[in-house]
Protein backbone atom coordinates (compact mmCIF):
# COMPACT_ATOMS: atom_id res chain seq x y z
CA UNK A 1 0.00 0.00 0.00
CA UNK A 2 1.82 2.65 -1.22
CA UNK A 3 0.76 5.60 1.63
CA UNK A 4 1.86 2.92 3.78
CA UNK A 5 -1.68 2.43 6.24
CA UNK A 6 -3.32 -0.72 6.04
CA UNK A 7 -7.23 -0.83 6.40
CA UNK A 8 -7.75 -3.99 9.53
CA UNK A 9 -11.54 -3.36 9.15
CA UNK A 10 -14.55 -2.27 7.04
CA UNK A 11 -17.09 0.28 8.23
CA UNK A 12 -19.82 -2.56 7.92
CA UNK A 13 -17.49 -5.03 10.40
CA UNK A 14 -17.25 -2.98 13.13
CA UNK A 15 -19.57 -4.77 15.17
CA UNK A 16 -19.80 -5.41 19.75
CA UNK A 17 -18.46 -8.56 19.16
CA UNK A 18 -15.18 -6.78 18.29
CA UNK A 19 -15.43 -4.60 21.31
CA UNK A 20 -11.52 -3.82 22.51
CA UNK A 21 -10.00 -4.43 19.55
CA UNK A 22 -7.52 -2.08 17.58
CA UNK A 23 -9.01 -1.00 14.17
CA UNK A 24 -7.68 0.90 11.23
CA UNK A 25 -10.78 2.52 9.01
CA UNK A 26 -9.85 3.89 5.96
CA UNK A 27 -12.46 6.39 4.52
CA UNK A 28 -14.50 9.60 3.74
CA UNK A 29 -15.55 11.93 6.26
CA UNK A 30 -19.32 11.77 5.85
CA UNK A 31 -20.43 13.88 8.33
CA UNK A 32 -19.03 15.36 11.72
CA UNK A 33 -20.70 16.52 14.93
CA UNK A 34 -19.45 18.34 18.58
CA UNK A 35 -20.76 17.55 21.52
CA UNK A 36 -19.08 19.21 24.37
CA UNK A 37 -16.45 17.33 25.29
CA UNK A 38 -17.09 14.26 22.37
CA UNK A 39 -16.54 14.97 18.69
CA UNK A 40 -18.04 12.34 15.89
CA UNK A 41 -16.71 11.68 13.05
CA UNK A 42 -19.12 9.55 10.67
CA UNK A 43 -16.70 7.46 7.99
CA UNK A 44 -18.06 6.19 4.66
CA UNK A 45 -16.71 3.12 3.18
CA UNK A 46 -17.59 0.83 0.47
CA UNK A 47 -19.14 -1.00 2.73
CA UNK A 48 -21.20 1.74 4.60
CA UNK A 49 -20.83 4.10 7.64
CA UNK A 50 -19.34 3.90 11.35
CA UNK A 51 -19.16 6.34 13.86
CA UNK A 52 -15.72 6.93 15.15
CA UNK A 53 -15.59 8.97 18.26
CA UNK A 54 -12.81 11.04 19.80
CA UNK A 55 -13.37 12.16 23.23
CA UNK A 56 -11.20 15.27 24.43
CA UNK A 57 -9.68 13.34 27.78
CA UNK A 58 -8.52 10.54 25.67
CA UNK A 59 -6.56 12.36 22.14
CA UNK A 60 -3.41 14.87 22.38
CA UNK A 61 -4.71 18.83 22.17
CA UNK A 62 -2.93 18.60 18.45
CA UNK A 63 -5.31 16.00 17.47
CA UNK A 64 -8.74 18.03 19.27
CA UNK A 65 -8.12 20.87 17.23
CA UNK A 66 -7.16 19.10 13.78
CA UNK A 67 -10.67 17.49 14.32
CA UNK A 68 -12.60 20.16 13.73
CA UNK A 69 -10.51 21.40 10.74
CA UNK A 70 -11.07 18.36 9.01
CA UNK A 71 -14.00 19.47 6.34
CA UNK A 72 -16.78 16.60 5.04
CA UNK A 73 -15.70 14.80 2.36
CA UNK A 74 -11.68 14.34 2.85
CA UNK A 75 -10.53 11.47 2.65
CA UNK A 76 -9.28 9.62 6.16
CA UNK A 77 -7.28 6.98 8.06
CA UNK A 78 -8.64 6.59 11.76
CA UNK A 79 -7.01 4.66 14.26
CA UNK A 80 -9.09 3.43 17.57
CA UNK A 81 -10.49 0.86 19.71
CA UNK A 82 -13.55 -0.43 18.86
CA UNK A 83 -16.58 -0.13 21.45
CA UNK A 84 -19.92 -1.70 21.67
CA UNK A 85 -21.83 0.90 21.97
CA UNK A 86 -25.89 0.84 22.02
CA UNK A 87 -26.26 4.29 21.08
CA UNK A 88 -24.20 3.80 18.08
CA UNK A 89 -25.88 2.73 14.55
CA UNK A 90 -24.67 -0.51 13.94
CA UNK A 91 -24.34 -1.14 18.13
CA UNK A 92 -20.31 -0.27 17.62
CA UNK A 93 -17.82 2.57 17.11
CA UNK A 94 -14.51 3.36 17.21
CA UNK A 95 -12.60 5.22 19.71
CA UNK A 96 -10.02 7.60 18.19
CA UNK A 97 -6.54 7.43 18.60
CA UNK A 98 -5.20 8.55 15.52
CA UNK A 99 -6.24 9.91 12.52
CA UNK A 100 -3.98 11.12 9.22
CA UNK A 101 -5.95 12.88 6.90
CA UNK A 102 -4.99 11.53 3.61
CA UNK A 103 -6.29 13.77 0.96
CA UNK A 104 -8.14 17.00 1.85
CA UNK A 105 -11.87 18.02 0.40
CA UNK A 106 -13.06 21.91 0.25
CA UNK A 107 -16.40 22.09 1.12
CA UNK A 108 -18.22 19.67 -1.00
CA UNK A 109 -20.63 21.32 -4.02
CA UNK A 110 -23.33 19.42 -2.94
CA UNK A 111 -24.75 17.64 -0.05
CA UNK A 112 -23.60 14.05 0.77
CA UNK A 113 -25.36 13.45 3.82
CA UNK A 114 -29.14 14.59 2.87
CA UNK A 115 -32.28 12.73 1.71
CA UNK A 116 -33.26 15.81 -0.29
CA UNK A 117 -30.40 17.18 -2.39
CA UNK A 118 -29.82 19.27 -4.92
CA UNK A 119 -32.16 19.62 -8.29
CA UNK A 120 -30.70 16.50 -10.76
CA UNK A 121 -29.18 19.01 -12.60
CA UNK A 122 -26.92 20.25 -10.49
CA UNK A 123 -26.38 16.63 -9.21
CA UNK A 124 -25.42 15.58 -12.37
CA UNK A 125 -23.26 18.65 -13.05
CA UNK A 126 -21.64 17.28 -9.66
CA UNK A 127 -22.01 13.52 -10.33
CA UNK A 128 -18.53 12.49 -8.82
CA UNK A 129 -19.87 13.51 -5.33
CA UNK A 130 -23.24 12.92 -5.87
CA UNK A 131 -22.39 9.47 -6.34
CA UNK A 132 -21.59 9.34 -2.84
CA UNK A 133 -24.63 9.62 -1.70
CA UNK A 134 -26.92 6.65 -0.61
CA UNK A 135 -29.53 7.12 -3.72
CA UNK A 136 -26.85 6.48 -6.71
CA UNK A 137 -25.01 4.60 -4.50
CA UNK A 138 -28.17 1.97 -4.47
CA UNK A 139 -28.66 2.42 -8.09
CA UNK A 140 -25.34 1.48 -9.75
CA UNK A 141 -24.51 -1.19 -7.04
CA UNK A 142 -28.11 -2.96 -8.29
CA UNK A 143 -26.94 -1.93 -11.85
CA UNK A 144 -23.51 -4.06 -11.41
CA UNK A 145 -25.98 -6.94 -9.50
CA UNK A 146 -27.90 -6.54 -12.90
CA UNK A 147 -25.16 -6.73 -15.72
CA UNK A 148 -23.74 -9.94 -14.11
CA UNK A 149 -26.44 -11.77 -13.20
CA UNK A 150 -27.69 -11.17 -17.69
CA UNK A 151 -24.36 -12.42 -18.42
CA UNK A 152 -24.16 -15.55 -16.04
CA UNK A 153 -27.76 -16.59 -17.22
CA UNK A 154 -27.30 -15.79 -20.52
CA UNK A 155 -23.76 -17.71 -20.45
CA UNK A 156 -25.49 -21.06 -19.10
CA UNK A 157 -28.02 -20.66 -21.83
CA UNK A 158 -25.33 -21.02 -24.29
CA UNK A 159 -24.65 -17.36 -25.49
CA UNK A 160 -21.01 -15.86 -25.79
CA UNK A 161 -19.83 -12.58 -24.97
CA UNK A 162 -18.78 -10.92 -27.75
CA UNK A 163 -17.70 -7.05 -28.88
CA UNK A 164 -18.40 -5.79 -32.25
CA UNK A 165 -17.42 -2.19 -33.42
CA UNK A 166 -18.79 1.38 -32.63
CA UNK A 167 -17.40 2.71 -35.76
CA UNK A 168 -19.28 2.00 -38.58
CA UNK A 169 -19.39 2.41 -42.13
CA UNK A 170 -23.06 2.45 -42.92
CA UNK A 171 -26.40 2.70 -41.10
CA UNK A 172 -28.04 -0.48 -39.44
CA UNK A 173 -31.65 0.56 -39.92
CA UNK A 174 -31.27 3.98 -41.77
CA UNK A 175 -29.33 6.92 -41.06
CA UNK A 176 -31.98 9.24 -39.47
CA UNK A 177 -30.78 9.27 -35.99
CA UNK A 178 -27.13 7.99 -36.72
CA UNK A 179 -24.14 10.59 -35.47
CA UNK A 180 -21.07 10.89 -37.81
CA UNK A 181 -17.64 11.19 -36.90
CA UNK A 182 -14.82 11.94 -38.69
CA UNK A 183 -13.11 9.07 -39.71
CA UNK A 184 -9.43 9.84 -40.99
CA UNK A 185 -10.82 11.07 -44.81
CA UNK A 186 -14.31 9.99 -44.39
CA UNK A 187 -16.96 9.59 -42.57
CA UNK A 188 -17.97 7.18 -40.32
CA UNK A 189 -21.17 6.90 -38.02
CA UNK A 190 -21.45 5.81 -33.83
CA UNK A 191 -22.93 2.33 -33.85
CA UNK A 192 -27.05 2.55 -33.11
CA UNK A 193 -26.83 -1.18 -32.49
CA UNK A 194 -24.56 -4.63 -32.54
CA UNK A 195 -28.38 -6.06 -35.27
CA UNK A 196 -26.52 -6.92 -38.28
CA UNK A 197 -23.13 -8.06 -36.52
CA UNK A 198 -25.19 -10.03 -33.69
CA UNK A 199 -27.39 -11.85 -36.91
CA UNK A 200 -23.94 -12.69 -38.63
CA UNK A 201 -22.36 -13.85 -36.00
CA UNK A 202 -25.06 -16.51 -35.46
CA UNK A 203 -23.88 -18.69 -38.58
CA UNK A 204 -20.52 -19.11 -36.40
CA UNK A 205 -21.43 -18.90 -33.28
CA UNK A 206 -25.13 -19.55 -32.55
CA UNK A 207 -25.66 -17.97 -29.92
CA UNK A 208 -23.87 -14.55 -28.46
CA UNK A 209 -24.66 -11.63 -26.85
CA UNK A 210 -23.05 -8.43 -25.93
CA UNK A 211 -23.38 -5.78 -23.62
CA UNK A 212 -21.66 -1.89 -25.14
CA UNK A 213 -22.65 1.30 -25.77
CA UNK A 214 -25.14 2.50 -28.45
CA UNK A 215 -25.79 5.91 -29.96
CA UNK A 216 -28.83 7.81 -31.13
CA UNK A 217 -29.04 10.81 -32.14
CA UNK A 218 -32.92 10.91 -30.51
CA UNK A 219 -34.84 14.79 -31.36
CA UNK A 220 -37.15 14.44 -28.74
CA UNK A 221 -36.20 15.45 -25.09
CA UNK A 222 -37.70 12.73 -22.79
CA UNK A 223 -37.04 10.71 -19.43
CA UNK A 224 -36.46 7.66 -21.40
CA UNK A 225 -33.97 8.47 -24.23
CA UNK A 226 -30.23 9.48 -24.12
CA UNK A 227 -28.27 10.15 -26.84
CA UNK A 228 -25.69 6.90 -25.58
CA UNK A 229 -27.13 3.88 -23.99
CA UNK A 230 -25.90 0.58 -22.98
CA UNK A 231 -27.88 -2.55 -24.80
CA UNK A 232 -28.09 -5.78 -24.25
CA UNK A 233 -28.11 -7.91 -27.29
CA UNK A 234 -28.69 -11.17 -27.90
CA UNK A 235 -29.04 -13.46 -30.70
CA UNK A 236 -29.53 -16.83 -30.89
CA UNK A 237 -29.41 -19.46 -34.11
CA UNK A 238 -32.60 -21.95 -33.93
CA UNK A 239 -34.87 -19.94 -32.15
CA UNK A 240 -37.50 -18.37 -32.61
CA UNK A 241 -39.64 -15.05 -31.53
CA UNK A 242 -41.51 -17.22 -28.87
CA UNK A 243 -38.39 -18.81 -27.97
CA UNK A 244 -36.49 -15.16 -27.32
CA UNK A 245 -39.57 -14.03 -25.03
CA UNK A 246 -39.59 -17.39 -23.23
CA UNK A 247 -35.33 -16.89 -22.74
CA UNK A 248 -36.27 -13.20 -21.24
CA UNK A 249 -38.98 -14.61 -18.71
CA UNK A 250 -35.53 -16.39 -17.49
CA UNK A 251 -33.57 -13.53 -17.63
CA UNK A 252 -35.86 -10.98 -15.86
CA UNK A 253 -36.67 -13.87 -13.21
CA UNK A 254 -32.99 -14.47 -12.75
CA UNK A 255 -31.86 -10.22 -12.09
CA UNK A 256 -35.22 -9.87 -10.18
CA UNK A 257 -33.89 -12.69 -7.69
CA UNK A 258 -30.16 -11.80 -8.24
CA UNK A 259 -31.40 -8.23 -7.10
CA UNK A 260 -33.72 -9.13 -3.92
CA UNK A 261 -30.74 -11.70 -2.87
CA UNK A 262 -27.88 -9.25 -3.16
CA UNK A 263 -28.96 -5.68 -2.54
CA UNK A 264 -31.16 -5.73 0.36
CA UNK A 265 -29.55 -2.93 1.52
CA UNK A 266 -29.51 -1.09 -1.37
CA UNK A 267 -33.41 -1.70 -2.20
CA UNK A 268 -34.46 -0.52 1.36
CA UNK A 269 -32.48 2.94 0.68
CA UNK A 270 -34.78 3.54 -2.46
CA UNK A 271 -37.50 2.77 -0.26
CA UNK A 272 -37.62 -0.17 -2.43
CA UNK A 273 -39.97 -4.19 -1.20
CA UNK A 274 -38.42 -6.68 -2.82
CA UNK A 275 -39.43 -6.75 -6.60
CA UNK A 276 -41.54 -9.59 -8.34
CA UNK A 277 -42.12 -10.80 -12.00
CA UNK A 278 -44.75 -13.81 -12.59
CA UNK A 279 -43.28 -15.67 -15.27
CA UNK A 280 -44.18 -16.44 -18.13
CA UNK A 281 -44.94 -12.87 -18.68
CA UNK A 282 -48.32 -12.09 -20.73
CA UNK A 283 -47.98 -12.01 -24.07
CA UNK A 284 -50.73 -10.13 -26.04
CA UNK A 285 -50.50 -9.06 -29.75
CA UNK A 286 -50.83 -6.01 -31.41
CA UNK A 287 -54.29 -6.53 -32.53
CA UNK A 288 -55.06 -7.53 -28.90
CA UNK A 289 -53.95 -3.86 -27.73
CA UNK A 290 -55.63 -2.41 -30.70
CA UNK A 291 -58.91 -3.46 -29.31
CA UNK A 292 -58.17 -3.15 -25.84
CA UNK A 293 -57.61 0.60 -27.02
CA UNK A 294 -60.85 1.05 -29.36
CA UNK A 295 -62.73 -0.38 -26.36
CA UNK A 296 -61.33 2.37 -24.09
CA UNK A 297 -62.48 4.87 -27.11
CA UNK A 298 -58.40 5.57 -27.81
CA UNK A 299 -57.22 6.89 -30.78
CA UNK A 300 -54.88 5.54 -32.49
CA UNK A 301 -53.28 5.28 -35.82
CA UNK A 302 -53.37 2.06 -38.31
CA UNK A 303 -50.96 -0.01 -38.36
CA UNK A 304 -48.15 2.27 -36.35
CA UNK A 305 -46.29 2.24 -34.07
CA UNK A 306 -48.23 3.14 -30.43
CA UNK A 307 -47.22 6.43 -29.12
CA UNK A 308 -46.80 7.52 -25.53
CA UNK A 309 -50.55 8.12 -25.25
CA UNK A 310 -51.66 4.79 -26.44
CA UNK A 311 -48.87 2.96 -24.53
CA UNK A 312 -50.34 4.60 -21.51
CA UNK A 313 -53.69 3.57 -21.87
CA UNK A 314 -52.74 0.25 -22.66
CA UNK A 315 -50.40 0.16 -18.87
CA UNK A 316 -54.14 0.95 -17.49
CA UNK A 317 -54.93 -2.92 -18.31
CA UNK A 318 -51.69 -4.29 -18.09
CA UNK A 319 -49.47 -3.61 -15.09
CA UNK A 320 -46.11 -4.49 -14.72
CA UNK A 321 -44.14 -6.68 -17.30
CA UNK A 322 -46.00 -7.86 -20.65
CA UNK A 323 -45.46 -8.35 -24.43
CA UNK A 324 -46.67 -6.97 -27.28
CA UNK A 325 -46.07 -9.20 -30.28
CA UNK A 326 -46.62 -9.95 -34.39
CA UNK A 327 -46.71 -5.94 -34.54
CA UNK A 328 -47.47 -4.25 -38.08
CA UNK A 329 -45.05 -5.42 -40.43
CA UNK A 330 -44.29 -1.64 -41.55
CA UNK A 331 -43.84 -0.17 -38.10
CA UNK A 332 -40.40 -2.81 -37.76
CA UNK A 333 -37.33 -2.97 -38.86
CA UNK A 334 -36.57 -4.66 -42.39
CA UNK A 335 -34.80 -7.69 -40.77
CA UNK A 336 -38.21 -8.86 -39.22
CA UNK A 337 -39.59 -11.44 -40.50
CA UNK A 338 -43.12 -11.60 -41.75
CA UNK A 339 -45.58 -13.81 -40.24
CA UNK A 340 -46.08 -16.90 -42.56
CA UNK A 341 -49.62 -16.39 -44.57
CA UNK A 342 -49.92 -12.67 -43.03
CA UNK A 343 -47.13 -10.86 -44.54
CA UNK A 344 -48.39 -7.68 -42.70
CA UNK A 345 -47.77 -8.73 -39.17
CA UNK A 346 -44.61 -9.99 -37.86
CA UNK A 347 -42.79 -12.18 -35.94
CA UNK A 348 -41.74 -9.40 -33.50
CA UNK A 349 -42.66 -7.72 -30.00
CA UNK A 350 -41.75 -5.56 -27.38
CA UNK A 351 -41.32 -6.08 -23.57
CA UNK A 352 -43.02 -3.75 -22.07
CA UNK A 353 -43.01 -2.44 -17.82
CA UNK A 354 -46.18 -0.33 -17.46
CA UNK A 355 -46.09 2.38 -20.85
CA UNK A 356 -42.43 1.71 -20.73
CA UNK A 357 -40.32 -0.04 -23.76
CA UNK A 358 -37.84 -2.29 -22.11
CA UNK A 359 -36.64 -4.48 -25.07
CA UNK A 360 -37.69 -5.49 -28.93
CA UNK A 361 -36.99 -8.44 -30.08
CA UNK A 362 -38.13 -10.38 -33.42
CA UNK A 363 -37.51 -13.38 -35.39
CA UNK A 364 -35.01 -12.32 -38.42
CA UNK A 365 -35.63 -12.66 -42.23
CA UNK A 366 -33.06 -15.59 -42.54
CA UNK A 367 -33.36 -15.47 -46.47
CA UNK A 368 -30.79 -12.92 -48.14
CA UNK A 369 -33.20 -12.30 -51.30
CA UNK A 370 -36.29 -12.15 -49.14
CA UNK A 371 -34.23 -9.32 -46.86
CA UNK A 372 -33.51 -7.17 -50.07
CA UNK A 373 -36.99 -7.39 -50.76
CA UNK A 374 -38.10 -6.25 -47.01
CA UNK A 375 -35.33 -3.42 -47.79
CA UNK A 376 -36.27 -2.21 -50.89
CA UNK A 377 -40.01 -1.77 -49.68
CA UNK A 378 -38.59 0.21 -46.38
CA UNK A 379 -37.26 2.79 -49.08
CA UNK A 380 -33.45 1.24 -47.83
CA UNK A 381 -30.91 0.39 -50.76
CA UNK A 382 -29.99 -2.83 -50.10
CA UNK A 383 -26.47 -2.12 -52.11
CA UNK A 384 -25.34 -0.25 -49.31
CA UNK A 385 -25.88 -3.51 -46.89
CA UNK A 386 -23.68 -5.61 -49.66
CA UNK A 387 -21.17 -7.32 -47.31
CA UNK A 388 -23.86 -7.53 -44.59
CA UNK A 389 -26.22 -9.58 -47.43
CA UNK A 390 -23.23 -11.55 -48.42
CA UNK A 391 -23.44 -13.73 -45.30
CA UNK A 392 -26.62 -15.21 -46.37
CA UNK A 393 -25.18 -16.96 -49.14
CA UNK A 394 -22.77 -19.07 -46.27
CA UNK A 395 -25.21 -21.41 -44.34
CA UNK A 396 -27.31 -18.16 -42.26
CA UNK A 397 -29.05 -20.19 -40.17
CA UNK A 398 -33.17 -19.39 -38.78
CA UNK A 399 -32.51 -16.75 -36.00
CA UNK A 400 -33.94 -14.71 -33.91
CA UNK A 401 -32.71 -12.22 -30.86
CA UNK A 402 -33.66 -9.10 -28.71
CA UNK A 403 -32.09 -5.54 -27.58
CA UNK A 404 -32.64 -4.48 -23.90
CA UNK A 405 -31.73 -0.92 -22.98
CA UNK A 406 -30.01 -1.65 -19.22
CA UNK A 407 -31.38 1.93 -18.12
CA UNK A 408 -34.79 1.56 -18.84
CA UNK A 409 -34.45 -2.39 -16.80
CA UNK A 410 -33.05 -0.19 -14.50
CA UNK A 411 -35.57 2.38 -13.84
CA UNK A 412 -38.16 0.00 -13.35
CA UNK A 413 -35.99 -2.04 -11.15
CA UNK A 414 -35.17 1.37 -9.21
CA UNK A 415 -38.33 2.83 -9.33
CA UNK A 416 -37.11 5.80 -10.94
CA UNK A 417 -39.13 7.73 -13.67
CA UNK A 418 -36.22 9.23 -15.44
CA UNK A 419 -33.54 7.93 -16.86
CA UNK A 420 -30.27 10.13 -15.71
CA UNK A 421 -31.23 9.13 -12.64
CA UNK A 422 -29.92 5.23 -13.55
CA UNK A 423 -26.67 6.57 -15.97
CA UNK A 424 -23.71 7.64 -14.09
CA UNK A 425 -22.70 10.24 -16.67
CA UNK A 426 -25.84 10.45 -19.20
CA UNK A 427 -25.80 12.24 -22.75
CA UNK A 428 -28.68 13.71 -24.13
CA UNK A 429 -29.49 16.84 -26.26
CA UNK A 430 -27.95 19.20 -23.62
CA UNK A 431 -25.80 17.19 -22.07
CA UNK A 432 -22.31 16.27 -23.14
CA UNK A 433 -20.14 16.44 -19.58
CA UNK A 434 -19.14 15.21 -17.35
P1 LIG B 1 -38.34 3.74 -28.10
O1 LIG B 1 -39.56 3.34 -28.90
O2 LIG B 1 -38.54 3.66 -26.63
O3 LIG B 1 -37.72 5.02 -28.57
P2 LIG B 1 -36.91 1.99 -29.87
O4 LIG B 1 -37.99 1.02 -30.24
O5 LIG B 1 -36.58 3.08 -30.81
O6 LIG B 1 -37.24 2.62 -28.42
P3 LIG B 1 -35.01 -0.17 -30.12
O7 LIG B 1 -34.30 0.13 -31.37
O8 LIG B 1 -36.08 -1.18 -30.11
O9 LIG B 1 -35.56 1.22 -29.52
O10 LIG B 1 -33.88 -0.49 -29.02
C1 LIG B 1 -33.98 -1.54 -28.08
C2 LIG B 1 -34.12 -1.01 -26.67
O11 LIG B 1 -33.10 -0.07 -26.37
C3 LIG B 1 -35.40 -0.26 -26.41
O12 LIG B 1 -36.43 -1.16 -26.12
C4 LIG B 1 -35.04 0.58 -25.22
O13 LIG B 1 -35.06 -0.19 -24.02
C5 LIG B 1 -33.59 0.93 -25.49
N1 LIG B 1 -33.45 2.24 -26.11
C6 LIG B 1 -33.54 2.54 -27.42
N2 LIG B 1 -33.30 3.83 -27.66
C7 LIG B 1 -33.05 4.39 -26.45
C8 LIG B 1 -32.69 5.71 -26.03
N3 LIG B 1 -32.53 6.70 -26.88
N4 LIG B 1 -32.46 5.91 -24.71
C9 LIG B 1 -32.59 4.89 -23.83
N5 LIG B 1 -32.91 3.64 -24.17
C10 LIG B 1 -33.14 3.38 -25.46
MG1 LIG C 1 -38.13 -0.93 -29.98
Amino acid sequence: MTFGIKRTHLASEITPALDGSQVTLLGWLHEKRDLGGLRFLLIRDRSGLVQAVAAKKEVSPELWEELSSFKRESVLAVKGIAKASPQAPGGAEVRIREVLLISPSEDPPIDVVGKTSADLDTRLDNRIVDLRRVEPQAIFRIQSTVASAIRSYLRENGFIEVFTPKIIATATEGGASLFSVFYYDRIAYLSQSPQLYKEQLTSAFERVFEIAPAFRAEESDTQRHLSEITMVDAEAAFMDYQDVMSLLDGLVERVVKAVNEENRRELRALGREALEVKVPIPRITYDEAVSILDRKGVEHEKDADFGTVQLKALSEELRDFYFITDWPTAARPFYAKPLEGRPERCESFDLMYGWIELASGATRVNDGKLLKERMSSQGLNPDSFKTHLKWFNYGMPPHSGFGLGLARLLMVLTGKDNIREVVMFPRDKRRLEP
